[in-house]
């Protein structure tokens, strides 16, 4: 049985090549670059030969199953131009490794993610024009596998299709840093222990969508995803969730829910609490992975012990959080002395970002 082979790559350019969009037009997965990578891969042979052509609509007959049950599961990394014009790809074994993690929970076939990666070297180097200059600016990369046979039978495909797409985007906040106010939802449940939530199955998502409209309804940009009776704090909209706490002794704690397989296990995640255990002053800093939950957060709010909290994901780096609304009440959440983001959450911002752009190197994160 083949595995991805990426010394097999076939390249057949666009004839119709494009132009990249200007910086100030660019909006998040609205626009793509020129070509996409694609590997078939069936039960009798395994993984095919890797294609790397035009961006094209695919041909799939209507009773295709990923249609019906949601074999469908992707990634999302970002490749940055560095100073020096070299393209870099942040940490994109940890991607490969949750892509082949969601394969094997949704009964697709796994791979080998450094052969991958090599065939997705190629097609950001061909598309190398539509990485975006820029602080900010990135070419997202969506890997996205669905199983493609055509029967309405519910059982294991036996093909699929991983395919990857580019789309060059623009900083989350155009206009700098915007804190946003959550809702604590409690209505509505995103994953449950058991259930799929550590992996990046589509099926995920659909259903936050009407949580998240009414959340809009009353004013908050986002839900923040409660567990439980208890009211556990676990992921905020598409984002893991990460508190700051201080103790009657002025001493902090950095919180975020443990990998319970109900959080989806972030790469931006690791990297905050890797960075964090590294960089911090162990004697005034705790670095936690702890269930908490939002009586903990309004308890500690209340006695002025809640110092910042943000949202941390690939999109945005981080997202800093001003209100939480819980039931019927409003838990207001400090951000900095400037009132738009907390210390901790510009220090890690800037922390990732220059590790992203190559202006610093941290372990072997960067791939040139
Ligand atoms: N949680 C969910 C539900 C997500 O969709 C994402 C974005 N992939 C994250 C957390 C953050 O993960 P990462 O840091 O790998 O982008």
């Amino acid at each position: 049985m083949s595995d991805i082979d990426a010394s097999k790559l076939v390249i057949e350019p666009t004839t119709k090549p494009s132009e990249p969009r200007p910086n100030e037009d660019l909006v998040f997965g609205k626009y793509f670059s020129d070509h996409m990578l694609e590997i078939e891969w069936t039960e009798a042979e395994g993984w095919g030969v890797p294609k790397i052509s035009g961006y094209h609509p695919l041909l799939l007959d209507p009773s295709t199953v990923v249609f019906h049950y949601a074999f469908e599961l992707f990634e999302g990394m970002k490749a940055y131009r560095d100073k020096d014009n070299n393209i870099r790809t942040f940490r994109s074994d940890k991607n490969m490794a949750r892509m082949n993690n969601s394969a094997a929970r949704a009964s697709m076939p796994t791979f080998d993610g450094e052969e991958l990666m090599k065939c997705i070297d190629k097609l950001v180097l061909l598309d190398k024009k539509f990485v975006p200059f820029g602080a900010g600016y990135s070419l997202y990369l969506r890997p996205t596998m669905i199983g493609t046979t055509p029967t309405l039978g519910v059982h294991e495909p036996d093909r699929a299709l991983l395919y990857v797409i580019c789309s060059p985007v623009g900083p989350y906040y155009k206009t700098g840093f915007k804190p946003v106010s959550l809702e604590a939802t409690d209505y509505a449940v995103r994953a449950w222990p058991g259930g799929v939530g550590g992996y990046k199955l589509g099926a995920n998502y659909v259903s936050c969508i009407q949580p998240q409209t009414v959340a809009a309804s009353k004013g908050h940009q986002q839900n923040l995803w409660l567990f439980g009776e208890e009211g556990y704090v676990t992921e905020v909209g598409a984002m893991n969730a990460m508190f700051v706490f201080k103790d009657e002794n002025n001493k902090k704690e950095l919180v975020t829910a443990p990998l319970d397989g109900t959080i989806l296990p972030g790469v931006t995640r690791d990297s905050v609490l890797q960075l964090a255990r590294a960089r911090l002053p162990a004697d005034e800093w705790t670095i936690s992975e702890r269930k908490f939950t939002i009586h903990e957060v309004a308890e500690k709010a209340s006695k002025g012990q809640l110092v910042e909290a943000f949202g941390c994901g690939t999109a945005a780096i981080v997202s800093p959080i001003n209100n939480i609304g819980f039931q019927d009440k409003q838990i207001p959440v400090p951000c900095g002395a400037n009132g738009v983001i907390g210390d901790l959450t510009q220090t890690v911002a800037d922390w990732i970002r220059k590790i992203q752009y190559g202006e610093e190197e941290f372990a072997d994160w960067s791939r040139v």
